[in-house]
């Protein structure tokens, strides 16, 4: 309700829920002893919200998205930079008349100028979007040089040429030189909170590295900018100087500038703890939507790199380890784009660049493990590390076999494990023999680069290999780009060398170990949960969970791009699972476990043990946090179903632990999950989706 004793100040937006305009504004209302109410519209008709200005008397509005450019057609006048900025983010009813001004460009200016000069600096600009456009044009006009980086080369370049300035592509990325790097996209923030834009290796290149978000208060790239001895200036300041230049035109008078970062701030760190509640709830039905495969995603990409011409991967997963690897492939000599959801890859016909320097993947084991042959395609000495957990995950049976073959490939710290180098003169041909190996991706590996060897290649498997339907993925997308894998037995594999791959246009089918934890929510609520999209004739092997659902007592419906799980009463009762080939679902099943009145074994996963986490360990001591009993075996697990209690889920930078307990707590209330970031690796969207079951 408006208070008509007072003056009203307003903002605008939709949604408008998560302004924090609201408290900061109110605060230094308060603070400035003004009668005066600020009042949060969320806006649905912007033209009658503009006229609703005139009619209540508001005397001024914060505009917000998705407004400030449309905002600029329902004004009587526009003031000059706002009309070169091309946006409006404060009104001032002034007698009558609205005036739109952009304070955005003003507030960034301020928050540098507190702690540096911009004078002759040279600042990289990520992004080209409605903020980088007031910060370009503030920084221009202090006499600062921005050169602007962004993954749409187009708009980067239609940016550079209207404020002259320069603009440079993704891949020369390395080569800038700069003193400060500002981060203006929206990469950092909910629903991508987990990832940095530009990559940790390289920051230390920069005295400043600035993020415009500021919330979270500490963004991904602040943190690693710290770490990397950056100096850093967090959005924070653009924020709380916006409002207040918002507020002098509306009143003449100076706001607590220092105050209204201490209440913003305040709130912003108790946004940022590290912990998700969980709701509980007790029936549902919903539909989700599903990211592409990561495992489809990854292979596709690298196949699209080594391959002659153009492809075009519609609805690929976009994650922390998909950004780790065309990151890679970008310093391999592929062309790598994003345009919206989708992504285009110009590939290398097979002559990979030697890029002169480390190859960072995160913690990103698929990209460790295929590329490593890969490079063995170029010339040279290649270096391939990652985060400290990929450092303790194990590549001996695959750098023996490229001994083997000739190359020279070694571990360069710890014997058998990552950083590996190779010194790289293109790939013989040759026979290969793996046995027992922890890890199906060594042959996934040597089967994607083996195209290109110098001779014909045979690959025979013996003994325990695990996860077999993923070496069936590989074969099946090499067909597609036009090599052939001749399975001459189910453990013998022949490819032909001087094939080559040609790029391609395919759609990337819906991630099945994602989908995972919305079948689960649908087993453990005993309710139904429709999933989108997921092919019928999947090779993915871990839509074969469903049937270890259906053994369990659930309904399963399968149509052409969806698959939809009814929850029952789960069957008890002693029972053996090999999830040998399923290695992803295990931290899925062993919830479902927990809750099942029975024991259940699970076995022939002592490959777990190398995943993100040490998976075995980690799902006993966070299942017995909840009260229930589990033991780790020596190739697997032993759990006995009851009634899990709350608790709070360590995940061990593990997205699989994290996304497996958080559909407990939709059934066992007050659960909350540490860390909740680390599903970016592979579903990023996983939060969102959550939520549509409620
Ligand atoms: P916008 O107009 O939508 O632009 C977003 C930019 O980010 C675009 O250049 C886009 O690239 C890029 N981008 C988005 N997703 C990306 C991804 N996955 N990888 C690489 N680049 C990606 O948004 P905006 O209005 O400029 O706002 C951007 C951010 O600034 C938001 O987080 C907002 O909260 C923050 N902001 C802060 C303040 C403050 O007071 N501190 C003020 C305004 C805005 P393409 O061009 O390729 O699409």
């Amino acid at each position: 309700m408006l208070d008509s004793s007072l003056t009203t100040f307003a903002v605008f937006g939709n949604p408008i829920d998560h302004s924090l305009s609201p408290l900061m504004h109110q605060a230094a209302i308060k603070r400035m002893h003004l009668k005066a109410q600020y009042v949060p519209f969320c806006v649905t008709d912007l033209k009658n919200a503009v006229e609703g200005i005139r009619r209540l008397d508001i005397r001024g509005v914060s505009v917000t998205l998705p407004f400030k450019t449309e905002v600029m057609d329902y004004l009587d006048e526009v003031e000059e930079s706002a009309l070169r900025i091309g946006a409006v983010n404060t009104i001032w009813n002034h007698e009558g008349k609205l005036k739109g001004y952009n304070t955005d460009w003003l507030g960034f200016v301020l928050s540098l100028k507190d702690r540096m000069e911009i004078k002759d600096k040279r600042f990289i600009v990520l992004g080209a979007g409605g903020a980088a456009r007031g910060i370009i044009y503030g920084l221009v006009k202090e006499g600062g040089h921005p050169i602007i980086l962004n993954r749409t080369l187009s708009k980067a370049e239609a940016l550079g040429k209207e404020f002259g300035c320069l603009f440079v592509p993704e891949s020369e990325r390395d080569k800038i030189a700069a003193e400060g790097l500002i981060n203006t996209t929206s990469l950092g923030m909910s629903p991508d909170k987990g990832i940095s834009p530009f990559p940790k290796e390289l920051l230390n290149r920069f005295q400043w590295v600035v993020d415009i978000i500021y919330n979270p208060f500490k963004t991904k790239l602040m943190r690693e900018a710290e770490e990397a001895g950056c100096q850093t200036i967090s959005g924070l300041g653009m924020f709380v100087h916006q409002g207040a230049e918002q507020i002098k035109i509306w009143t003449g008078l100076e706001p607590p500038r220092g105050y209204m970062m201490e209440v913003v701030g305040a709130r912003l760190k108790e946004n940022d703890r590290d912990v998700i509640e969980i709701r509980s709830l007790s029936q549902l039905t919903a539909q989700v939507t599903i990211p592409g495969s990561k495992s489809y995603t990854q292979r596709a990409m690298i196949m699209a790199a080594l391959a002659e011409g153009e492809s075009h991967l519609q609805g690929p997963l976009l994650s922390e380890d998909t950004k780790y690897l065309a990151d890679a492939l970008r310093l391999l000599g592929a062309d790598i784009e994003v345009h919206g959801g989708d992504m285009s890859v110009q590939g290398t016909s097979g002559r990979i660049q030697n890029p002169q320097k480390e190859i960072y993947l995160g913690n990103n084991g698929t990209a460790m493990r295929l590329l490593t042959t890969v490079v063995c395609l170029g010339k040279g000495e290649y270096h391939l590390t990652g985060a400290p957990r990929l450092l303790e995950r194990p590549v001996q049976p695959l750098l023996a076999a490229l001994n083997n073959l000739g190359v020279k490939a070694l571990s360069r710290d710890k014997q058998g494990f990552p950083p590996v180098m190779i010194q790289a003169e293109g790939l013989q041909g040759g026979k290969v023999t793996f046995s027992n190996i922890d890890s199906s991706q060594y042959i996934s590996s040597l089967l994607i680069s083996a195209p290109f060897a110098r001779g014909d290649f045979t690959l025979e498997l013996q003994g325990s290999i695990p996860s077999l339907p993923y070496v069936a993925m590989t074969t099946a997308l090499m067909k597609r780009f036009g090599a052939e894998v001749i399975q001459e037995s189910p453990s013998r594999f022949l490819i032909k060398n001087m094939q080559k791959y040609k790029g391609i246009s395919c759609r990337i089918e819906g991630d099945v170990s994602s989908a995972s934890y919305f079948f689960l929510a649908a087993a453990l609520a005993r309710s139904r949960v429709r999933v989108q999209p997921i092919l019928p004739d999947t090779i993915q092997g871990d839509i074969r969970f469903l049937n270890v659902l259906e053994e369990l007592g659930c309904h399963v419906l399968r149509g052409d791009h969806w698959v939809e799980v009814l929850g029952g009463k789960l069957i008890p009762g002693e029972t053996i699972f090999d999830f040998k080939d399923m290695p992803d679902m295990v931290p899925t099943l062993a919830v479902l476990a927990a809750c099942r009145p029975g024991k259940t074994i699970i076995k022939n996963i002592a490959h777990l043990r190398i995943k993100e986490s040490n998976r075995l360990e980690a799902l006993v001591r966070e299942l017995t946090k909840t009260g229930i009993q589990a033991v780790e075996t020596e190739d697997g697990l032993i759990i006995e179903g009851g009634l899990p209690h709350r608790a709070e889920i360590e995940t061990y930078n593990d997205h699989r632990i994290a996304m497996s307990f958080a559909i407990l707590g939709l059934i066992v209330p007050g659960m909350t999950i540490k860390d909740p970031d680390c599903v970016q690796k592979s579903f990023p969207g996983f939060w969102r989706e959550l939520k549509k079951l409620y």
